[in-house]
């Protein structure tokens, strides 16, 4: 490790899919370890056995590479590290700075109910310290002695937070079962790992003193903390599932671009100025904790939306093309074709989402189209049967087919039936595309091409008629 290098962690407990919230940390983590030119750890905290499940680490990864939120070192899991917890909990016992507690839950219920008959917290009062040299061979957990005095935390976004110790409790590290505790291992690790700025939520801010504590028994040097504030749902509660959809999985399956994501996660707390699009590079450069703020983000879809919608205008349209492969497979015949861009380029104002984009764009990548039974009914109707195939003849001997000369066909074919344009026009929009919101009809014929379009047109004459 080179001296000053800043190395920070991202490490998700792996009970379901990554949320906003913890894609928010994986973020500023990484946008802070890009910045400093340090390193960002990934770190699977997967010691709570009947929580964690294996399906939740990949998804958890997965969503991070998908985000492009990638990272130096690891993924390493708490649940292959317990011999190096061990070693660290029988250096405490040893140095008596943790010790044996035999007492039985039915113990320390009462110790709690007549702490709080005295109006007192209700907290471990200790009592098996004193007894650490008797012999017992009862089952037992460890705690984690805590002396006496204050400590203060020194955080980057909240500030000086001091805490008496009379406020904790000598905690559990080891349960009785020998597993080793959230509070202990969080430690260890990131004294092991090197880790120079915690920066996490800040639900984890009443754990920081403890934490510091146990630094401090075990002889290492105590890190930086930064704790990020909570985000909200809209209704000012705590950001959960009952505010729609909160992971990042979702949102691809809905057809957003990661970077729109991140973009607007660095906006979940932090601000620039009043800067709402940043490319990776500016958040890069502008992110630190100053301008973390100390009250929560709220969520907001319709923002994360308009985000997307910005990428959806701005971004290149190879980026547009590769985007919608995830939602809709495109022969590569077509995807290499130049019509491809033009059809993406027609399309993406009208897109809010990539999905939508592959949507309104699978009229020329796939081969048929589905016209719905209601489409049918009110667009295919006898009285356009006769012109569309009076257009169909026109286009049969039509050499150039470029838009100028099949806009002259369709106005003549108008012309000869005494039809309005949007009368022909909206069947053969249907015919064409299956849907009612398209690029202009001369258009979608030259982009798909004359073999393509009569074929439909044909096939519309034979069967939905
Ligand atoms: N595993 C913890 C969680 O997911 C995070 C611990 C930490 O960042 O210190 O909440
Ligand atoms: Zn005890």
């Amino acid at each position: 490790m080179k001296k000053d290098e800043v190395r920070v962690r991202f490490a998700p407990s792996p009970t379901g899919f990554l949320h906003i919230g913890g894609a928010r940390t994986a973020l500023f983590n990484y946008l802070y370890a890009k910045r400093h030119n340090g390193v960002f750890v990934l770190r699977v905290e997967d010691t709570d056995q009947a929580r964690s499940t294996q399906e939740a680490a990949e998804a958890i990864l997965d969503g991070l590479s998908w985000l492009g939120l990638s990272w130096d070192e690891g993924p390493f899991f708490q649940s292959e590290r317990y011999d190096l917890y061990k070693e660290y909990i029988d250096q405490l016992v040893k140095e008596e700075k943790a010790y044996r507690c035999y007492c039985s839950p039915e113990t320390l219920e009462q110790m709690r109910e007549e702490l709080k008959a005295q109006k007192k917290k209700p907290m471990y009062d200790g009592r098996c310290f004193s007894r650490r040299h008797e012999k017992n061979d009862q089952p037992f957990v460890i705690r984690f002695r805590v002396p006496q005095g204050q400590t203060t935390v020194h955080d980057l976004v909240k500030g000086d937070v001091t805490v008496d110790h009379k406020e904790i409790e000598d905690l559990v590290i080891a349960r009785s079962d020998g597993t080793p505790t959230y509070n202990f291992v969080v430690v260890v690790d990131d004294a092991v790992m090197k880790i120079t700025h915690v920066i996490r939520g800040d639900d984890h801010l009443n754990n920081t003193p403890k934490q510091i504590l146990m630094y401090q028994a075990l002889g290492f040097d105590v890190p930086q903390f930064a704790h990020l504030p909570l985000i909200l749902g809209q209704d000012k509660t705590r950001l959960s599932k009952r505010h729609g959809a909160t992971s990042v999985q979702m949102y691809r399956d809905m057809g957003y671009f990661p970077h729109a994501i991140l973009n607007f996660l660095v906006r979940l707390g932090w601000s620039h100025k009043d800067q709402e699009i940043f490319s990776m590079a500016e958040m890069i450069e502008k992110f630190d904790f100053d301008a973390v703020g100390k009250s929560p983000g709220v969520f907001n879809p319709e923002k994360l939306l308009w985000i997307n919608q910005h990428y959806m205008k701005h971004n290149s349209l190879e980026e547009l093309v590769s985007g919608i492969e995830q939602y809709i497979e495109i022969p590569a015949s077509r995807k290499n074709a130049p019509e491809m861009k033009k059809v993406i380029d027609a399309l993406r104002d009208r897109a809010k989402t990539l999905d939508e984009l592959a949507k309104l764009s699978s009229f020329y990548i796939q081969d048929e189209v589905v016209i719905s039974k209601e489409d049918q009914l009110k667009f295919l109707t006898s009285d356009t049967k006769e012109p569309m195939q009076t257009f169909l003849q026109k286009i049969q001997s039509l050499n150039d087919w470029q838009h100028d000369a099949l806009e002259k066909i369709f106005q003549e074919t108008l012309t000869d039936h005494q039809l309005k344009f949007k009368s022909l026009g909206q069947p053969l929009r249907i015919i064409l595309t299956a849907s009612q919101f398209s690029p202009g009809i001369y258009d979608i014929l030259e982009i798909l091409g004359k073999d393509r379009s009569i074929s439909r047109i044909q096939k519309a004459l034979q069967t939905l008629y």
